[in-house]
């Protein structure tokens, strides 16, 4: 058990317990008066038990609330179980959540899409819960379920511009990837490959014919549906790339094969970072990237979705 202290007699810290009082069943804190130390206290358990500390001032406090409330909150959230895959993926990261606080980069439309279409809200047949006998198939395609994942990543209707954003995420990373010595190709067979792994077109390739290296790299805006989904587009893409893999670095080539994975809700794959470091995509410009991206893919899901339900092309 935790114990901060707190004087009596200030104003600020008065307002506080005042205003945590009714949040004291779903922070699990609790303040009491001491009679040694003539102040209110603070109480709440942690993982080391029973302990006690000594007076240490209001930012201790409004720490220790804040990170209760968020803790309180995302568990709450992720408990449910339509909402827990998406916010698994988005909450792994600060990436998929930059825009919360600053709206940088992201249009007031995309902001009240990705909030809904994370929390499984968005008016589509296959989402009313209400009305368990309704008409629950695609109003475009007639698929079984239109749902979110079923708009996003598989109406064929919008695969052109599914294949935009998936591009869009491409030529940024093509463009970051400016300083990675090599020639850059981009969505290209490669020469001297036999087979059916001759017709093969990576989305992006790294040549670099004097340190006899070679990277291949291949795009996916999966639906974040839990971390098993990006763990599943990393493995069939290795799977797909494999046997170009192997017969280049049967060549004497050194060959890495990665996969680049943005979530289609603006989840963010952490080892997207190691292949940036790869590709020598310098640390600040990559910080920078990883929000664009976010914001992008969002938009465009956003675009998807809005011509989905009304028919109106959103993009030029
Ligand atoms: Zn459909």
């Amino acid at each position: 058990m935790d114990i901060i202290q707190v004087p009596g007699k200030d104003s600020f810290l008065a307002k506080v317990r005042t205003a945590t009082r009714r949040l004291e069943p779903k922070l699990r804190v609790s303040w009491a008066w001491s009679p040694e130390e003539q102040v209110f206290v603070l109480k709440f358990a942690n993982n080391t038990g029973m302990t006690s500390i000594a007076p240490s001032g209001r930012d201790r406090i409004t720490s220790v609330l804040r990170r209760r409330l968020s803790t309180f909150f995302v568990r709450s959230l992720t408990a449910k179980p339509d909402q827990g895959k998406v916010f698994q993926v988005t909450t792994s990261s600060n990436f998929p959540n930059h825009f919360l606080r600053t709206g940088r980069s992201t249009r007031f439309c995309d902001w009240r899409f990705v909030h809904r279409a994370r929390l499984g809200v968005l008016p589509l047949n296959a989402c009313r819960r209400w009305e368990t006998n309704g008409d629950k198939r695609c109003q475009k395609c007639g698929y079984q379920q239109e749902t979110i994942p079923h708009v996003l990543a598989h109406c064929g209707v919008h695969s052109a511009a599914r294949q935009r954003r998936h591009n869009n995420v491409q030529d940024r990373l093509v463009k970051a990837a400016s300083r990675c010595p090599g020639v850059i190709r981009v969505n290209q067979t490669m020469e001297g490959v036999a087979g059916e792994a001759g017709t093969l077109r990576p989305d992006i390739v790294v040549r670099d014919e004097v340190n006899r290296t070679i990277t291949i790299v291949d795009v996916a805006v999966p639906f974040e549906n839990g971390k098993i989904e990006f763990a599943a587009a990393r493995a069939r893409k290795f799977e797909k790339y494999g046997p170009l893999a192997t017969q280049l670095a049967a060549s004497g080539y050194t060959v890495r094969l990665d996969a680049f994975i943005v979530g289609s809700l603006g989840g963010w794959d952490h080892h997207n970072d190691s292949l940036q470091q790869h590709l020598r995509v310098g640390r600040y410009y990559a910080g920078m990237m990883r929000k664009f991206l976010v914001s992008d893919t969002v938009r465009w899901s956003r675009d998807i979705y809005v011509e989905h339900v009304s028919g109106r092309r959103q993009y030029q």
